[in-house]
Formats: C-alpha cells, structure tokens, sequence
C-alpha cells in the first residue's frame, strides 16, 4: 500500500514515496505559503476520486506543492494535469511526475490569482475539473474567482476543493444558520455545493492549527433568477456587512431609501441577510441593477 512508514521504497506509481521526496528536494513547509501537504497516497487518491471519473479529462489544480495530488491525479486515470504552483523549490518534485507521465502534466510556476485559465488550457476540448488542496490564505479568493467566471457555463465542470472547516461549512450554509454569509450565497446561487470529506489536521504535514473539508461543487447551467454576479456580489456585501440590521437599514449603503427596491424584489424590510435564501438574493440583485442602477 502507500500507507507512509511501511518502508516501501516505491509507491504504487513507482516513484518514491512522498517524505522521500520532500527529504530530497529540501520542501520544508512555508506558513506563508500555506503548505501543509498530504502525504499519505491513499487519502489523496480519495480526494481526486471525489471529482468523479477521471479518464480522458483535463484537471486544473492549484498548488501541486510535492505533488502528492497531482499523482493520485494520474493515478485514478486523468488525462491531463494542469498545475500552477507558487513555489519554485517544487520544480524537481514536479519534473519527476512529468517524466512518469510524458506529455500530460503541464507546470506554470506564478500566482493561481493572477492566473488566466482560459489561456492556460489553450485549445483542447471539453470542460476541465479543478481539484486542488488549496492554500488556506486565498482559498476563498480564488473561489470567488472561479464562481465568477465569465462566459456561464464556465470553462470547468466541476471544483473539488480542499479549504477550512469553517469555509466549507460557509460555502454549504443554508439560510437561517450562522454560517450562512456573502460567500453561501455566490455559491450556491451558480453551483451545487457539499461537503464530501472531513479532514482532521493530522491528514496533515504539517498538521495545520484547524481541521478542513473537501467541497464537491458543480455549476447550475442556468443559475436562477438570473443577475449579474457583481451585482449579487455588491448586494451581499452591503446585506451581510451589517448582518445584524434589518435589511431596510443595512441595504441604506446601496441605496439611499432601500424601501421601494425592497418592496420592488418582494421582500420584506424588517427581514434580515440571513433569512434570505438564494434566490432572494438573485432577485434582489436582479431588481436593484434594472430598476435602480440602469436608471442612475
Ligand atoms: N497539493 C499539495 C498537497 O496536497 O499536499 C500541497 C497543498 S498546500 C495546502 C498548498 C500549495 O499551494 C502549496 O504547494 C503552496 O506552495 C501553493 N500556493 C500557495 N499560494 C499559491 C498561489 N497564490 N498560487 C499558486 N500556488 C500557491
């Protein structure tokens, strides 16, 4: 098996185990960098296994760090693997996979925010998954940036994302709870969002101070009601930035008498964001930009 600490010489992809070639190549963990990686093969098998069937797709992943997913990647039957990672020391770790696998693992080594991601899958066909343990410090970030992708239906099909616990219950919150904010409702109001596997911080090296959650989420073709993603962005922002107001107060930054785009959306003012659900908010959005914005 690839269980570390058996004294396998080899994993089953015939490359060394992982805390081999962190010990090689020097990969001493970077905080700033939020590297904790997975060392463990079978774990990080059952992360790509989560993205569903893998044979014959492209897979975007951010942060390969050592590689331990990139590889179990490959080894539940991707295609091709499209990485962008941050840190330079990760180069050798990262040649080794694309020699195991020639002509399949693509490396850009720079910031997945700044990243065009149209571009960097070029002209191939079909819908790319993205599947990454992401970096903790622009986990959310970069997910906001994917939710907004332009044009809809987005250039991937699907994400499996590794973030905190405490993001990934955001994400999936449903009205009423307290986890329930801006990034529940950009979320769920373009893709299905759940939680498919909990990780406690010892799946970790080094074990980060929180436990983390991997997120399956895949894109609504047709989000409904539909509203312009900034708009909806604006609209949370203002109603989830005084949560504890009633909307007829908190929405005052977006619009100096609030009443009328209420009443317009069909939506009480005594309410409050939480007690809001999706679509709601998309309308709410949707109302505000044709009645209030276009008319300003
Ligand atoms: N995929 C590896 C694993 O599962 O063991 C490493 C995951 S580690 C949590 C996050 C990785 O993201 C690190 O390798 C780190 O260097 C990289 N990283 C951090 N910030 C980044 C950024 N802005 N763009 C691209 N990669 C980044």
């Amino acid at each position: 098996t690839d269980t570390p600490g058996n004294g396998a010489q080899t994993a089953s992809d015939g490359l060394p185990p992982l805390r081999d070639i962190i010990k090689t190549f020097e990969l001493r963990a970077k905080k700033s960098l939020g590297q904790n990686f997975i060392l463990d093969l079978n774990l990080t098998r059952r992360i790509a296994r989560a993205a569903g069937p893998l044979e014959g797709r492209t897979v975007v992943e951010v942060g390969p760090g050592p590689g331990g997913l990139t590889r179990a990647l490959f080894m539940e039957g991707a295609e091709r693997v499209i990485a962008v990672e941050r840190d330079e020391r990760t180069r050798g770790a990262l040649d080794m996979i694309a020699a195991r696998y020639p002509e399949r693992l693509k490396i850009h080594f720079g910031d997945a925010l700044e990243a065009d991601w149209p571009s960097l899958l070029g002209t191939q066909t079909g819908r790319a998954i993205i599947v990454a343990n992401l970096p903790y410090g622009v986990a959310t970030l970069l997910l906001t940036g994917w939710l907004s992708a332009e044009p809809w239906p987005p250039w991937y099909s699907r994400m499996v994302l590794m973030f905190q616990k405490e993001v990934a219950e955001r994400i999936v919150a449903q009205p009423g709870c307290k986890a329930y904010g801006r990034v529940s409702v950009l979320a769920q109001w373009r893709a299905s969002a759940r939680i498919v596997l909990n990780l406690p911080p010892e799946a970790f090296t080094p074990p980060p101070k929180v436990a983390s959650a991997v997120v399956d989420l895949i894109p609504h073709t047709d989000p409904s009601p539909p509203c312009n993603p900034k708009v909806l962005a604006q609209v949370t922002a203002a109603a989830f930035g005084q949560r504890r107001k009633m909307l007829r107060a908190s929405l005052k930054q977006l619009q100096a008498e609030p009443e009328a785009l209420l009443e317009a959306a069909g939506i009480a003012g005594n309410l409050r964001a939480e007690d809001l659900s999706v679509k709601d908010f998309a309308r709410l959005a949707m109302v505000y930009e044709r009645a209030f914005l276009r008319r300003a």
